[in-house]
Order: structure tokens, then C-alpha cells, then sequence
């Protein structure tokens, strides 16, 4: 039998979920909101980092630990229940600060040696570690990060030179790493051979923030996200020791292939933005009244906020049904369920977010009221974690 409804575990999950949202989280952003150029980035950011202290506390970046780690040994569908309720209040506090911590670690649990899952996941679990995972580059590796072609000039450039016993690291990443600036440990890819095709040499490293060689950028201003810290990272002769290596070499692409829960999380995040879209225009539309009936009676409007609704029923139930089969078949979960997920959620939180702006008229495109601020942050899932049209392309050979 299909059972949709969350049992009693996963309804408290929620629950703490939506206080927290309420708590901490729409303060945070109401006050982001009212802050502008001349405010001090610092404070921007020691104000983030209690935000992600108060939700570790929570448990909510060990939700996927397995518990003999010291995690909370929860499932992805839980971590897709929590995600959503955070994604309602703010899309990018719940993707960079709660979906990328509580999945990036699970590279080492899945690729980590014995010694490094203790270690390193211990690590996180204690301390209040913001992590980041720094892939993409300019110009040779956006869409083309995991280009399957047999050519070995596609792709990442950043290299990692084997010396003595360890890895020296030299290259620049894109200016969309997340958390770039507030992190405490990266992950980075990189080529240890960069005359062999690309997935034969791609490998992973684990760089502490303040390594000798490794610089932040200056932080990337986007169209929404305002929580969010994008910015370059450049490796200039980053001396690693071979423990630094996650897995083996040449084993990169096939590590990223084999976590689903990376894009399912992301969804989740936007099923939360879809979903307030919906009520911020459902609001509006029972309130504003036109030719002496609320605007939801007029049939154009009622259509559009129904077709929210549907929509958004859909994508929640491909975003649960690829979490559910992460634990039954994870191989249709990372071949086509999770960026089938990633690419309906993004693609109904911006539709929705256009008909919010419509149905508020003239007060979608203002500051005071936030249809205008939520499709500016849904328009920043379609490029983040591939395009919808990568995402689709990398469907096509397992349908
Ligand atoms: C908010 C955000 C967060 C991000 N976070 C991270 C992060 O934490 N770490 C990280 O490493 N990177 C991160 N990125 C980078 C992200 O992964 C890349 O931006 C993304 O993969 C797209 O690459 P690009 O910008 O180079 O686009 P391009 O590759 O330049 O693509 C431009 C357009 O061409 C299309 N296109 C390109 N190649 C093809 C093809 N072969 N077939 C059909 N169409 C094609 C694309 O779909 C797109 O529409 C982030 C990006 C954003 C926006």
C-alpha cells in the first residue's frame, strides 16, 4: 500500500521546522530586507552564522548522519518534509545554509575512508562547521562540469598536482560557490591528470578555510537569494596532505552522480518558495476587491491560483516520490527522479511566483509586498545545481 501521510516523527520534524521558520528565520530575513549597501557584510554574516548555529542545534544539518556518527539517521523524505517548511520563509536559507549542509557531508559517508567518516563527520556534528563544495569554474566549467565527451580539454581546469605525499592544488572557482565566504571546510574538485578525459581524473578534496594559497572572492550580488554568499574561490599552490583526498582518484564524478539527495533537498527548498507564493497571492486575491466581488471570483484569477495549487501538489509529490527511492531504487533516483524533482520544483516555484506578481497588479512589482522578491528568488533555482535544460539532457540516455 502507498501511504502518503507522515507518520507521528515526521509531523513534530515539521512542526520544529515551522517554529523555526517563524522564530528565526523571517526575523533574519525581515531585517536582511531592510538592510542596504551600507551595511556592514560582517554583520550580514555573524548574523547568518547564528541563524545556522540555532538550526544545528536543532539537529537540522545532521539529519542524514547515520546515528553511530553521532547524526540524527533520518531519511531523505524527512530532510524533505523539514526543507520544505524552512524553503517557505526563505529559499536560501533553507538551500545554502540547511539542504547543502545537511547533504555535502554525506560525500564522505559515501566515499570517505573509515577514518575520514569518523573523523570528519564527527567533526561536523560537534562543531558549528558551514561547509561549501566548490565544482564549477568560469568559462570552461559551468554545464560542461561533468561533460562525458572523451576530451580531455572540457571541463574543470583546477589541477591537483600529486607531491611527496600529498596533493598541491592550484586553480579558480566560479563566482557561485556557495557559502564561499562563510565557510569553514570545502570541497573542492579537481583534475590530478589534466591530459586524461575528464571523468577518468576528476577527484574530490577536503580543504580546511584558511589553508595557505586558498583566497574567497569578493561576494556575488544576485537577483534574489539575499541571504545567500556566492563568491569566487581561488587555489594558488594549496598544499594538501594525501588524507585531504575523499575517495579515490578519478572517482569525482561518480561520487556527485551518486547523491540524489543533493538536488531533492534543493527541491524541497522550492517546493517551500512555490508554496508561499501561493498564499501570498491567495491573501491578496480574498482581500482586493474589483467590479464589487474579491478578484478570486473573477474566473481569470481563480484559474490561475487553482493552477498554483495543482502545480504545486505535482512537484511536492515527484519531490517525495524521488526521496522515497533513494532508499528503494537509488539508481532511478539519481538517473532521472532527483533532477526530474530539482527541474519541476524550480520550474512551479516560477511560475507561480509570475502569476503572484500578476494577481497582486501594480503591488507585484513593489518592495512592500514580496510576489516581486519570491520570483526573483525562483528564478535563481534555474541555474543553480545545473539548468533545467542540463538537468533534462542528463535524463535522455536512462529513459
Ligand atoms: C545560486 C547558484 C548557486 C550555485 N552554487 C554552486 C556551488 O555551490 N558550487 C559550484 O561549484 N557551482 C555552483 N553554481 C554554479 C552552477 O552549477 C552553474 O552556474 C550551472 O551549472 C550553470 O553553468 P553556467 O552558469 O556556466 O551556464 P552555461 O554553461 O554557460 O550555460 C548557459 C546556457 O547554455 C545552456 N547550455 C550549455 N551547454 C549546453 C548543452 N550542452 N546543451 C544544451 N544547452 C546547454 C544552459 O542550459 C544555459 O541555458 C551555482 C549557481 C547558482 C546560480
Amino acid at each position: 500500500m502507498l501511504d502518503l501521510r507522515p507518520d507521528d516523527d515526521q509531523r513534530m520534524l515539521r512542526d520544529t521546522g515551522q517554529q523555526f521558520a517563524r522564530r528565526d528565520i523571517l526575523p533574519f530575513i525581515e531585517w536582511l530586507n531592510a538592510t542596504d549597501a551600507s551595511t556592514d557584510i560582517e554583520d550580514i554574516s555573524a548574523r547568518t552564522r547564528q541563524l545556522f548555529s540555532a538550526g544545528k542545534a536543532l539537529g537540522f544539518t545532521h539529519l542524514l548522519l547515520p546515528e553511530r556518527y553521532g547524526g540524527v539517521g533520518g531519511r531523505c523524505i524527512d530532510a524533505v518534509l523539514l526543507l520544505e517548511e524552512l524553503g517557505a520563509a526563505d529559499v536560501a536559507v533553507a538551500a545554502d545554509l540547511f539542504a547543502l549542509n545537511a547533504t555535502v557531508p554525506l560525500i564522505v559517508l559515501q566515499a570517505g575512508s573509515e577514518s575520514q567518516r569518523e573523523q570528519l563527520l564527527g567533526e561536523f556534528i560537534e562543531q558549528d562547521l558551514i561547509l561549501s563544495g566548490a565544482l564549477s569554474e568560469p568559462t570552461v566549467a559551468g554545464s560542461e562540469l561533468f561533460c562525458p565527451q572523451p576530451d580531455a580539454s572540457l571541463g574543470i581546469r583546477t589541477q591537483a598536482r600529486r607531491d611527496g605525499d600529498g596533493f598541491v592544488l592550484s586553480g579558480q572557482k566560479s563566482a557561485f560557490i556557495t557559502n564561499a565566504a562563510l565557510a569553514d571546510r570545502f570541497f573542492v574538485m579537481a583534475r590530478t591528470d589534466p591530459a586524461r578525459p575528464l571523468h577518468d581524473t576528476l577527484s574530490v578534496f577536503h580543504v580546511a578555510a584558511g589553508t595557505p594559497g586558498l583566497q574567497v572572492g569578493r561576494r556575488t550580488e544576485l537577483i534574489g537569494w539575499r541571504a545567500s554568499h556566492h563568491a569566487e574561490v581561488l587555489l594558488d599552490g594549496v598544499r594538501l596532505d594525501s588524507s585531504a583526498l575523499i575517495g579515490r582518484e578519478g572517482q569525482g564524478v561518480a561520487i556527485m552522480s551518486s547523491l540524489p539527495q543533493m538536488p531533492i533537498c534543493l527541491a524541497a527548498c522550492f517546493l517551500g518558495l512555490a508554496r508561499t507564493t501561493l498564499q501570498t497571492a491567495l491573501e491578496y486575491a480574498r482581500e482586493r476587491r474589483s467590479w464589487g466581488k474579491p478578484i478570486i471570483e473573477h474566473q481569470a484569477v481563480g484559474l490561475k491560483l487553482a493552477d498554483m495549487r495543482a502545480e504545486l501538489d505535482a512537484a511536492r509529490l515527484m519531490v517525495w516520490d524521488a526521496a522515497l527511492a533513494v532508499d528503494t531504487d537509488p539508481q532511478a533516483a539519481a538517473t532521472l527522479k532527483a533532477p526530474a524533482a530539482k527541474t519541476m520544483a524550480v520550474d512551479v516555484a516560477i511560475r507561480n511566483s509570475q502569476r503572484a506578481v500578476e494577481i497582486l497588479g501594480a503591488y507585484g512589482v513593489t518592495r512592500e509586498y514580496p510576489a516581486g522578491r519570491l520570483m526573483n528568488d525562483a528564478w535563481v533555482g534555474y541555474a543553480c545545481d545545473f539548468t533545467r535544460d542540463m538537468l533534462r539532457l542528463g535524463m535522455v540516455p536512462f529513459l
